[in-house]
């Protein structure tokens, strides 16, 4: 198992890439806190990773709230004393042409998207620091790359989280801290849900592999990030998108 007895923390674990990574860290053997802001999805994570034989706790940790981050590594700690992988997934799309877009879209997205990574990672680096080892892993997006037609605060969100991973590789890489950044394509989660099927197909017809990718194809790539295996790989941004952006 490539993360036997390493201690993660997830966030948005309750669905979609957050969930199944928690699910594929268990069965690699991690003990896992499931974060996210809904008790019921968190419960239903927990579970999945315990029938899968894995260890999980959940907590409602919202990534804007620094006192629900601080108890949530809190409870990590006193569970099984130190925190080896955050996994910075949680994340929110409010799309509108920059013409349409409100100051609550744009603060909404940059409250969860960014700053919500930086609440996340400073909760945590004191612990990793202690520990002189650790993995944080951000959630970017080929739209942190490339942009995106309708998607100026996601845009400016997953591009500054790329930000903050090769920073905090220069910044924490002597401590024995990596950091790293995975830009996924279009992934078949709920955050796709407001989207038309009509445009899904196009989406699809876009890409090389002729389809939209799969949660646990992006678990999968954090598992290795969190691994090991990944020992020098240290401010990456790694896409993960079927060839959609060659
Ligand atoms: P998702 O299915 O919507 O899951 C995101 C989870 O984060 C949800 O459970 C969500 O809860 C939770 N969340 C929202 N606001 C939060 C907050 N303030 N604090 C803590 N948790 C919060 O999305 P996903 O598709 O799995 O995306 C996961 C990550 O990958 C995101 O960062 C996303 O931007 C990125 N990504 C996704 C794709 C894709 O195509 N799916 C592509 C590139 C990048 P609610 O449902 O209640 O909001």
């Amino acid at each position: 198992m490539r993360l036997k007895d390493k201690v993660a923390i997830i966030t948005g674990a309750g669905r979609g890439i957050g969930q199944a990574t928690a699910l594929k860290f268990a069965r690699e053997g991690a003990k896992v806190m499931v974060a996210d802001i809904k008790q019921e999805w968190i419960d239903e994570t927990v579970q999945m990773c315990k029938a899968a034989g894995g260890e999980a706790i959940g907590q409602i940790a919202d990534v804007r709230d620094m006192k629900s981050l601080e108890s949530m590594v809190k409870a990590t700690v006193d569970k099984w004393g130190r925190v080896d992988c955050l996994v910075n997934n949680a994340g929110i799309v409010a799309d509108a042409q920059l013409k349409n877009m409100t100051e609550d879209q744009f603060d909404r997205v940059i409250d969860i998207n960014l700053k919500g990574v930086y609440n996340c990672t400073k909760a945590v680096v004191h612990k990793m620091l202690e520990q002189q080892s650790g993995v944080i892993l951000n959630a970017s997006s080929i739209v942190g790359l490339y942009g995106n037609f309708g998607q100026t605060n996601y845009a400016a969100a997953k591009f500054g989280v790329i930000g903050m991973a090769k920073t905090w590789a220069r910044e924490l890489g002597r401590k024995g801290i990596r950091s790293n950044a995975v830009c996924p394509g279009f992934i078949s989660t709920p955050i796709l849900g407001t989207i038309p099927e009509k445009v899904i197909h196009a989406l699809e017809e876009r890409v090389p592999m002729g389809r939209l990718g799969k949660p646990e194809e992006i678990a999968n790539t954090f598992a290795f990030l969190a691994s090991d295996e990944a020992s020098y790989i240290n401010g990456a941004v790694i896409e993960v998108n079927g060839g959609l952006t060659i």
